[in-house]
């Protein structure tokens, strides 16, 4: 591989032309592992972002796409319908909350957040009120489409960088209740009180459900998600649940939101939806809410990508569906809580380590002082994972099927990185 030419023209995600930090060649994948061009083999730790549940290179999967791939590996959602969307669309209304009976395909998860974003300011113009606000918790990522930017961290998405182009937002005061801590009520103080002065001009709250994710990877209590699920019915204002990173096992719910047993009245998924295969997310609303916005001027939802529903995508999202659907997930998952369980707090005692968090097959550990990229992303492909920290955070969201050796592994390469 031609890795001077990557160098020197090709961007990668957050990086810069003028000091492009080198990047490791992967040529091929196979379960929890990714085989490096020089021959090693290293477990990851990071799903390739969420997304790869089942792990790389599935039959089932495999099998999904290439009999897809001779029916059709495209064609156009407007006007035409086809069977992987609608078996698609059917599992998504079936395993996300009861209200949630609407479906809209999009291609990648900021795109189903700037969708719930619109159908939040159609759903309100319909009832002729003017609401150009959106209400959100500080810690947050949605996105880095410019609308979901506009309700992600204020600090680490840069806002004043975009200053006069990027919508000015409400931010209340992120939950500091962890998840397994007792609750304390003063939590939801500052987001009451910022609803209260707003309300009249907020279209819609939108969150992570108990995690935020690349945002800050911070665990929170249910009874924040559950207190500001009672405000927005109290004021009368719409919920927007973002499962992107969340949704499909990873908490060790299905979604996130039952950990609080709460119904958001739209709810955005994509990352792991295609078991990290390709790009597809969606956003499901309620009928409530869809009616709504198609009683309005426009007497639609006015979006419609070029890609929506590709079936190809669709195809191994329902293969990956399929296995959630059979269960194992659920074993899984507890069994690597389990695990992180019982050895970050040992990684909590090293110094120049903040905090250990964990949840679900999620692991965190957050540090004091951030870390140097370039030296620990080596020290950890020398150590055999694959682990890429950002900031003061190192963490860690295997692949479901991860056996409880190779999470070892992951978690002594950590310690044994940082001491
Ligand atoms: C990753 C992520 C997004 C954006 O998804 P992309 O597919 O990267 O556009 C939005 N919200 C959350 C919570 C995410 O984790």
């Amino acid at each position: 591989m031609d890795l001077v030419f990557d160098q020197q023209h090709v961007w990668h995600p957050y990086t810069s032309t003028l000091n492009p930090l080198p990047c490791y060649p992967v040529e091929s994948a196979q379960g929890v592992y990714l085989k490096l061009e020089d021959g090693r083999e290293i477990i990851d730790g990071m799903s390739s972002w969420w997304s790869t549940i089942h792990g790389y290179n599935h039959p089932a999967l495999n099998e999904a796409a290439k009999s897809q791939l001779d029916k059709m590996s495209h064609v156009m959602f407007g006007g035409i319908t086809h069977e992987p969307a609608v078996e698609l669309c059917r599992k998504l209304v079936d395993i996300t909350p009861e209200p949630l009976q609407h479906v809209f395909l999009a291609d990648s998860g900021s795109v189903a957040v700037e969708v719930s974003l619109k159908m939040a300011l159609q759903y309100w113009h319909a009832k002729g009120e003017r609401r150009p606000k959106f209400l959100t918790v500080k810690h947050g990522y949605h996105g880095d489409t410019f609308a979901a930017m506009s309700v992600t961290d204020p600090n680490n998405s840069m806002h004043s960088l975009y200053k006069g182009f990027l919508p000015e937002h409400i931010f209340a005061q992120s939950p500091n209740c962890g998840f397994f801590d007792e609750w304390d009520e003063s939590d939801i103080e500052d987001f009451k009180h910022k609803l209260a002065c707003h309300h009249q001009e907020v279209a819609a709250v939108i969150l992570e459900p108990i995690v935020q994710g690349a945002g800050g990877m911070r665990i929170y209590h249910p009874t924040f998600l559950s207190r500001v699920r009672e405000l927005c019915d109290e004021y009368g204002i719409l919920l927007i649940a973002d499962e992107i990173a969340t949704g499909f096992g990873r908490t060790g719910k299905m979604f996130a939101c039952e950990h609080a047993g709460i119904n958001p009245d739209i709810m955005c998924v994509g990352k792991a939806l295609t078991g990290g295969y390709m790009t597809l997310s969606a956003t499901l609303t309620t009928k409530h809410v869809a009616n709504t916005v198609c009683s309005g001027e426009a007497g639609c939802f006015m979006h419609g990508p070029t890609f929506m529903g590709n079936p190809l995508a669709c195809a191994v999202a329902n293969a990956s569906l399929d296995i959630l659907m059979q269960g194992h997930w659920l074993e899984q998952v507890k069994s690597i809580e389990n695990q992180l369980s019982e050895t970050l707090p040992e990684i909590a005692k090293l110094g120049g380590v903040k905090d250990v968090r964990w949840l679900g097959a999620i692991g965190v550990v957050e540090l004091h002082e951030p870390v140097d990229m370039a030296s620990i992303q080596k020290a950890f492909v020398d150590s055999g994972v694959w682990i890429r920290p950002f900031g003061t955070l190192v963490y860690i969201m295997p692949p479901f099927i991860i056996k409880p050796q190779e999470l070892s592994q992951l978690t002594s390469a950590i310690k044994l990185t940082l001491e």
